[in-house]
């Protein structure tokens, strides 16, 4: 691992599903503190790419970079590639948080449950480590009183709080998030977005898919535009949003303000 080696880099990332090819080729590269938002309309392959990238999905081409550490890959049924190193793959995933749209809470699970089990799993903490850790992150992002809840009892915005303070219990290097605040009603949108802008701040490295336009130009560092699988645009916020260059990245903005 080299100092200054970005915290992911992803290089020439495909992807198909039988004859219809979703990633063309993406490139990204996200260094310390990068908060990255990922435009674009329902279908250019957004989350398609976020999930390639710690394959929950196999892409058939490109590279991964984490930290310098390069995703060891190999070629399977179809011309997928999958990992060729289990051990390096779920010490990567780890490094690479996911937060879903859905949240993905267990259901089964308490809140607190739901966050110390993959590191006390996968990190190998002790519980009463992983519950002083977790104890900290429900204080942050602010349901500190719901440790011991089950997730149908919290409303949608606690569940994606509490799925954030999941994430976080990892100590990821970087975040992903695919649409965080899309499932949720209206009311609660803000809170969940206070707690990713806390994050920007603290100078954590995040991918970011969302609509929420407003929210994308005050956190970003950087935006990308997709459009049918490529990267159609990217700048930082200034330029993306009020000078796009491409016809098609002008009229998404235009549509979406
Ligand atoms: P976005 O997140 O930008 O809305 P997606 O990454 O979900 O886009 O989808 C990109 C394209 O890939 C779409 O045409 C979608 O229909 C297709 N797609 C996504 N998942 C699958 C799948 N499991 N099987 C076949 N096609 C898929
Ligand atoms: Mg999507």
């Amino acid at each position: 691992m080299q100092a200054s080696a970005p915290a992911l880099e992803v290089r020439d990332l495909h992807k198909r599903y039988g004859d219809l090819e979703v990633l063309k080729g993406i490139s990204l590269t996200a260094r310390d503190g990068d908060v990255i938002s990922i435009l674009g309309s329902s279908g250019s392959g957004k989350s398609t790419f976020l999930r390639c990238i710690n394959l929950l999905e196999n892409p058939c081409k490109g590279e991964i970079h984490v930290a310098g550490e390069q995703l060891k890959l190999k070629t399977a049924r179809e011309g997928h590639l999958v990992a060729a190193d289990n051990k390096q793959i779920n010490r990567l995933r780890s490094e690479l948080g996911f937060v879903f749209q859905n949240f993905n809470l267990w259901p089964h699970m308490s809140v607190l449950d739901n966050i110390i089990e993959a590191p006390r799993r996968v990190l190998g903490l002790s519980r009463a480590e992983a519950t002083e850790r977790a104890e900290a992150l429900l204080a942050k992002v602010g349901i500190a009183d719901k440790r011991h809840v089950y997730p149908t009892q919290l409303s949608g915005g606690q569940q994606q709080r509490a799925a954030i303070a999941r994430t976080l219990c990892m100590e990821p290097k970087v975040i992903l998030f695919d649409e965080p605040t899309s499932a949720l009603d209206p009311e609660m949108v803000q809170e969940v977005l206070n707690v990713i802008r806390a994050l920007a701040e603290e100078g954590r490295t995040m991918l970011l898919v969302t609509h929420e336009m407003n929210f994308a130009r005050q956190v970003s560092s950087e935006v990308v535009f997709l459009h049918q699988g490529r990267v159609e645009e990217q700048g930082t916020p200034d330029q993306v949003f009020d000078n796009p260059q491409s016809a098609r990245c002008q009229q998404f903005m235009s549509s979406n303000h």
